[in-house]
């Protein structure tokens, strides 16, 4: 079900039809929201002037970043989203999102991290007891080295990682960024440093939140 409420928007458009619905997208490149006609094929890029609509063919640039490497990804439901704060978000539909809700008054701590890492991705913490991240002494793991470890674990499995749990990953993740603290620290410059500029960031941009994407984004996400 679509994210936009078609009442509220098609009020506010004077375009549109009797067939139209509204499909909330998110460009690629440069994680900008657009919303699309998905009947007329028209496309409204400003939240504020709905009378402002542009026509996109094959090889159009980014209305937003001039990217030639133009692409986006439709948002089909609340659950698709990072995050409820949303320039479109005076036309949602009415309703609870969700994530939002089991999140937010949470705090992505160490340890409620590596709980989720091993509960979720089949085989990592198999890699995790062989990892030459741990303390040779004491066998322990920090939690930079956990993100180390699961940068590779990551890139070697990520075609077989369900988008649910891709989701789940970096909302975590987003919140990190609340506490600039030691996790924070861990989860940017042992994972998203080293998950930056390899050939599947179109895979994992749409799930970053808008801390996470800027931090990427710095590495040549
Ligand atoms: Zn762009």
């Amino acid at each position: 079900m679509h994210v936009i409420d078609r009442n509220k928007f098609s009020n506010h458009s004077k375009y549109g039809c009797s067939q139209s619905d509204f499909a909330l997208c998110i460009t690629n490149c440069c994680k900008s929201f657009l919303v699309e006609d998905d009947e007329l094929l028209d496309y409204y890029t400003n939240p504020e002037n709905l009378g402002l609509i542009i026509h996109l063919k094959p090889k159009s640039l980014c209305p937003f970043c001039s990217s030639a490497a133009f692409s986006f990804t439709r948002i089909e439901s609340f659950n698709d989203l990072v995050e409820y704060e949303n320039p479109w978000k005076k036309y949602f539909r009415d309703g609870k999102f969700v994530a939002d809700v089991e999140l937010s008054n949470r705090e992505a701590t160490a340890a409620e991290l590596f709980d989720f890492l091993i509960g979720n991705f089949d085989g990592f913490s198999f890699c995790l007891r062989f990892s030459l991240f741990k303390d040779t002494k004491t066998k322990q793991i920090s939690i930079h080295g956990v993100f180390s470890e699961f940068s590779s674990y990551f890139r070697d499995n990520l075609q077989i990682i369900q988008n649910s749990k891709l989701r789940k990953l970096f909302r975590l993740i987003e919140l990190t960024f609340r506490i600039a603290d030691s996790v924070n620290d861990a989860v940017c410059t042992c994972f998203l440093e080293n998950i930056a500029g390899e050939s599947f960031s179109d895979v994992i941009k749409p799930h970053l939140g808008t801390n996470s994407f800027e931090y990427y984004k710095k590495y040549g996400g």
